[in-house]
C-alpha cells in the first residue's frame, strides 16, 4: 500500500511539479538543489531551485538526536514554500568535521532515537526531507571517528530514518566523488538520490573541480567520479552532480574562495583549460594559483548531466554567488528550468505575520511593572522564529493613528492613554479596525478618570473594588464554543492577582461577551478586603470592537500556569488573526 501511494506521488510530481525543471528530451524533473548554510544572513531566492539543503544539522552531543545550527534561519527557509510550495526543503545532518555518526550509527538504540528525531524535525521545521552528509564512513580525515564497520552501519543507518520518516519524505546523502564509504547499490532502497561532491578533489596547483582528466587536475575529475558512482550498477538517474561555487588557491590567493570574491591579483592572468572545462587564474610562472567555477564551465557540466542521464545539478553554496546570480542562473538554466517567474522580493520571507505593539507603564506600582516584565519576556517568546514583528514603548505620546494604524494590535499590559492627544490617537484607531488585548490594570478606570468613551470601549463601568491580598482562584469558562477557550480546561485555578470589580458589571452591557468568570466556589474570597459573593468577570469581549480584556497581571507569578499561558496565547491570537492585514 505504501508503495503505491508512493507511485502516485511521483506521477502527480511528475504532472505538476517539474514542467519548469525539464530538459529536452529529459523524461524525468531535472533537480537543482541548492545547500544554504545556517550562517549566511541571504535569503535564497527560490526560483533558482528545486531543492534547498539547509547546511548544518549534526548528530548531538547524547549520540541520540539532532542538534540543528541557527533553527531559527532554519524556520525561514522552511517558510520559503509558501511563495513556492513545489519547494523541497531538507535539513543536511552532518558536513566537514561533524562527527559522532560512527558512534550512534554503531548502537541499534541510538541509531532509532536519532532517526525518529529526525522525524520530530522534519514535523516541528515543516521540512520535505533529510539529507545526511557524513564525511565520510569509515574515513576519520575530517578528524571524527571512524571504525571499519561504518559503511555498514551507514545502510542500517538509511535504513531506519527511511523507516521513521516514511515513504513520502526525501532522503538524500552527500558521497564523495570517491564514494568513500558507500555501498550504492544497497543504499539505493533507501534513498531518493545522492548528491555527489564532485569539487574540491584537489589543491591548486591542480585544479579541484575538473570535468574531464587534463594535466591541470589532480587524479580526480567529475566525470571518474561519476563512473565510480555508476560502477555499482545504480541507474545514473539517482545522481547529482556537484558544482562550488568557489574556488581552491594557494598564494597569493586563499585556499578557498568565494566565487563573489574572485578577482585578478596582479601579476596574474586568467586562463581555460580547454579539457577540464573550467577556469583557473595562474601565476607568472604559469601555476595555477586558482582553479574556480564560472557560468561558462557550469555550461559544460549542465550540457554532461544531461548527456549521462544523471539526476541534475547540486551546489555548495548559494551564497558564494555574486550580486547577479551568474552561477544560480547558469545552472537553472542549465537544468531547464524557467527563470521567467518573479523573483521574489529579498525580505518575503521574512515578513511577519503581524505586527503587535506592547505599551506598559514602568512607573505603575511595583506589582504592575513586574508583571510587565514578565509579559514583554513571554510575547517575545512568543515572536521566535519571525512569528511576528513587535514594538515596545512606555509612551504612546509618539503614536498619532497614522503610525498606530501600522499595528495590527496594541498589548496593553498595565496601562492605557493618559494625554488627550492619546486618547483621540486611540480612539480612532479602535474605531477602525484596529486590534487591542488588555490585561489586568489597562481596565483600571474610576471617577477620576475622566474618559467615557474607555467605559464604552471596555463594556464596563467603573472600577469599584478589588479583593486583597492577590491570591489565587477558581475559574470556570462560561462561553465553550469560543476560539479563546474551546481547548481551556472547563475549570482551573488562575496564579494570584486581585481580582477586580466594576459598576455596572460588563455582563450587562449589550454585546459584552464574558468568556471567563470567577467561580461561585471561590468565596469568600480574600483576607483584608474579603468578597463574599458577587460577580467577577475574568475574561471578556466588547464584540463592538477587535478587543479581548484579562483581569490578569498582578505580580511576578502570572506565567506559572499552563491552562492560563494557553488563555493567553488564544487570546492575543485571535484579536491578531482578525486583522484585515494579518496572514494568521
Ligand atoms: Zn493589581
Amino acid at each position: 500500500m505504501k508503495k503505491i501511494l508512493f507511485l502516485i506521488g511521483c506521477v502527480i510530481i511528475a504532472v505538476f511539479g517539474c514542467e519548469a525543471a525539464k530538459v529536452n528530451g529529459a523524461d524525468s524533473c531535472m533537480k537543482v538543489v541548492a545547500y544554504v548554510t545556517s550562517w549566511s544572513e541571504e535569503m535564497p531566492d527560490p526560483k533558482f531551485m528545486t531543492h534547498i539543503n539547509y547546511a548544518f544539522g549534526h548528530v548531538n552531543e547524547s549520540f541520540d538526536g539532532v542538534r540543528i545550527d541557527n533553527p531559527v534561519r532554519l524556520s525561514r527557509i522552511a517558510r520559503l514554500k509558501k511563495v513556492k510550495p513545489e519547494l523541497k526543503v531538507l535539513l543536511s545532518v552532518g558536513g566537514w568535521g561533524s562527527g559522532r555518526f560512527s558512534e550512534m550509527a554503531a548502537d541499534p538504540v541510538l541509531r532509532g532515537r536519532f532517526a525518529a528525531d529526525c522525524r520530530r524535525v522534519a514535523d516541528e521545521y515543516g521540512l520535505d526531507g533529510i539529507d545526511i552528509d557524513w564525511e565520510y564512513p569509515g574515513s576519520n580525515a575530517a578528524g571524527i571517528s571512524a571504525s571499519e564497520a561504518d559503511p555498514g552501519n551507514f545502510v542500517k543507518l538509511l535504513a531506519a530514518i527511511r523507516d521513521a520518516i516514511g515513504p513520502e519524505r526525501l532522503l538524500t546523502i552527500a558521497s564523495s566523488a570517491w564514494g568513500t564509504g558507500c555501498r550504492f547499490s544497497e543504499i539505493l532502497p533507501y534513498v531518493d538520490f545522492i548528491n555527489i561532491m564532485t569539487y574540491d578533489m584537489a589543491q591548486a596547483p591542480s585544479l579541484h573541480n575538473a570535468l574531464y582528466s587534463s594535466g591541470r587536475q589532480g587524479g580526480m575529475s567529475a566525470e571518474k567520479g561519476v563512473a565510480i558512482h555508476l560502477g555499482g550498477g545504480v541507474p545514473a538517474s539517482k545522481f547529482v552532480l556537484g558544482i562550488p561555487f568557489y574556488g581552491r588557491g594557494a598564494s597569493p590567493y586563499q585556499n578557498f574562495v568565494d566565487y563573489k570574491d574572485v578577482a585578478l591579483k596582479p601579476g596574474c592572468t586568467e586562463g581555460w583549460d580547454d579539457v577540464a572545462k573550467t577556469p583557473y587564474i595562474a601565476d607568472k610562472s604559469g601555476s595555477v594559483v586558482l582553479g574556480f567555477e564560472n557560468p561558462k564551465s557550469i555550461g559544460y557540466k549542465c550540457d554532461f548531466i544531461v548527456q549521462r542521464g544523471l539526476g541534475g545539478a547540486m551546489y555548495w553554496d548559494y551564497a558564494g554567488d555574486n550580486a547577479g546570480s551568474e552561477l544560480r542562473e547558469a545552472v537553472a538554466r542549465g537544468m531547464g528550468m524557467d527563470l521567467s517567474e518573479p523573483t521574489y522580493p529579498a525580505d518575503y520571507a521574512g515578513a511577519p505575520r503581524f505586527k503587535a505593539l506592547i505599551y506598559y507603564n514602568d512607573q505603575a506600582e511595583p506589582a504592575h511593572v513586574d508583571f510587565a516584565k514578565d509579559a514583554i519576556d513571554f510575547f517575545h517568546r512568543l515572536s521566535y522564529g519571525d512569528g511576528y514583528r513587535y514594538d515596545v514603548t512606555t509612551s504612546l505620546a509618539d503614536y498619532p493613528y497614522d503610525r498606530l494604524k501600522g499595528y495590527d494590535l496594541i498589548v496593553a499590559i498595565n496601562a492605557s492613554p493618559v494625554a488627550d492627544k492619546e486618547r483621540k490617537a486611540f480612539e480612532e484607531y479602535m474605531e477602525n479596525g484596529g486590534g487591542w488585548i488588555g490585561f489586568h490594570a489597562a481596565a483600571y478606570n474610576d471617577a477620576n478618570t475622566g474618559w467615557d468613551w474607555y467605559n464604552r470601549f471596555l463594556g464596563a463601568g467603573k472600577f469599584y473594588c478589588n479583593t486583597w491580598p492577590p491570591q489565587p482562584a477558581l475559574a470556570d469558562v462560561e462561553l465553550r464554543e469560543h476560539p479563546v477557550t474551546k481547548n481551556l480546561p472547563q475549570s482551573f485555578v488562575l496564579p494570584e492577582c486581585e481580582w477586580y470589580q466594576w459598576q455596572p458589571d460588563p455582563r450587562l452591557t449589550p454585546g459584552v461577551e464574558v468568556l471567563l468568570s470567577l467561580s461561585p466556589a471561590n468565596y469568600p474570597l480574600g483576607i483584608k478586603d474579603v468578597v463574599k459573593s458577587g460577580d467577577f468577570p475574568v475574561v471578556w469581549t466588547n464584540t463592538r470592537y477587535r478587543m479581548i480584556y484579562l483581569n490578569i497581571g498582578h505580580g511576578d507569578r502570572e506565567f506559572t500556569d499552563a491552562a492560563q499561558n494557553l488563555l493567553l496565547v488564544n487570546a492575543f491570537r485571535w484579536i491578531a488573526a482578525s486583522s484585515a492585514s494579518s496572514s494568521l
